[in-house]
């Protein structure tokens, strides 16, 4: 079953006009949904009778199960249903100058990356492009209510949240449209995190080369990396650099390197001295992240100090670098916790 974010203006009107409604009205609810992200019972230009109609036959389908709170409020993490059978993560994040919403792809993900938990819980379903974009239409209506002395409008959209974007790449492309053409939001506000999907990744510049891209690293030669991130099987790093160079090469913008630092695993010395050749190379920003641990496996982040030096290597080689904070700001990288925990809570 499809969402109604799945239909096109198209596939609405016909919908619409089978119902025996006139041609003008699928426009109209077409605007409500994707412009004022309007829930049935906000659309006043809607008669109710059909808005009961839609209600029924084509819900909105997007509840909230849980939600947690941090940074006093700026930070809003909800567990959602989607389409009556997913269960994902989204997480709104106020900033002083932007609101930005993470969004899932997948519930849960294929791709095996032992640290992190949704990787721990294979991959269930692929979110369609309906589905993404609903998480943030959600987030549109829910931005004006996080704290701050002016109402905040949603401005930034990454793809950070559960599941690998590109695993799923017909749906990211559409969830893509309709977020930059239905919804309006820039395309530069726009971020693709992926494991390194190198074809796609070159795909991805064509279709959309206004859209941002993070790849996520967190080792510099194959044989760790394949430890980390099995795919590295499948795009070994040179391959990947490669269709990152193509990337850039196609989009003139600088891509983000994720790194998350995990104790005594990829935080030594010598593996900031590899990376960053490759990071300049690239012109890439490179983002640490403290390890976020997760029941299912047994490392430890980092300690300060290390990531600090690790850090200091890379900027006297020259390369940009963030070091981003564990906080419920940063929580987006645990993406995937919230649903194990429910999902504990739910069997007990
Ligand atoms: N599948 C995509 C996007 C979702 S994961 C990807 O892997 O890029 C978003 C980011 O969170 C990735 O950089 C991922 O490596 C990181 N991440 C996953 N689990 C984490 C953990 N336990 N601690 C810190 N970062 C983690
Ligand atoms: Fe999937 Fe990304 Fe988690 Fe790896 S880090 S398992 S690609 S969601």
């Amino acid at each position: 079953m499809t969402t109604v974010y799945d239909l096109t203006l198209d596939e609405l009107t016909e919908r619409l006009t089978a119902w025996g409604e006139p041609a003008f009205r699928a426009k109209q609810v077409h605007r409500q949904l994707w412009q004022r992200s309007a829930t049935y019972d906000r659309m006043p230009d809607i008669p109710i009778r059909l808005r009961e109609r839609l209600q029924t036959e084509l819900p909105i389908q997007v509840e909230v199960l849980e939600e947690r709170e941090a940074d006093g409020g700026a930070t809003r993490k909800a567990l959602l249903r989607i389409g009556e059978r997913h269960v994902i993560e989204t997480v709104l994040m106020g900033y002083r100058d932007r609101v930005t919403v993470c969004v899932s792809t997948q519930s849960g993900c294929a791709m095996g990356c032992g640290f992190c938990a949704t990787g721990q819980m294979g991959l269930r379903n692929n979110l369609t492009a309906g589905e993404i974009a609903a998480q943030a239409i959600w987030a549109r209506r829910e931005a004006p209510r996080l704290p701050g002395s002016t109402p905040q409008r949603l401005s930034n959209v990454v793809f950070m949240g559960m599941g690998e974007p590109l695993a799923n790449e017909r749906h990211t492309l559409g969830a893509l449209e309709r977020l930059t053409v239905r919804m309006g939001i820039g395309d530069r506000h726009v971020t693709v995190s992926t494991v390194g999907i190198a074809p796609a990744i070159v795909r991805l510049a064509e279709a959309y080369p206004q859209v941002g891209l993070a790849v996520s690293l967190h080792a510099a030669d194959d044989d760790l990396r394949n430890d980390l991130v099995p795919v590295n099987k499948l795009w070994p790093l040179g391959t990947l650099i490669e269709a990152i160079q193509a990337w850039r090469d196609r989009t003139h913008r600088r891509p983000s390197i994720e790194w998350a630092m995990i104790d005594r695993t990829n935080d030594a010395d010598e593996q900031a001295e590899r990376l960053a050749p490759i990071a300049l190379a690239l012109r890439a920003h490179v983002n640490l992240i403290p390890l976020n641990p997760t029941p299912g496996w047994p490392s430890r982040p980092s300690p300060r100090a290390r990531i600090e030096a690790f850090a200091a290597i890379l900027e006297d080689a020259g390369v940009a670098v963030t070091i981003r904070d564990t906080r419920g700001r940063e929580i987006a990288a645990a993406c995937g916790q919230l649903t194990l925990e429910h999902e504990a809570a739910a069997a007990r």
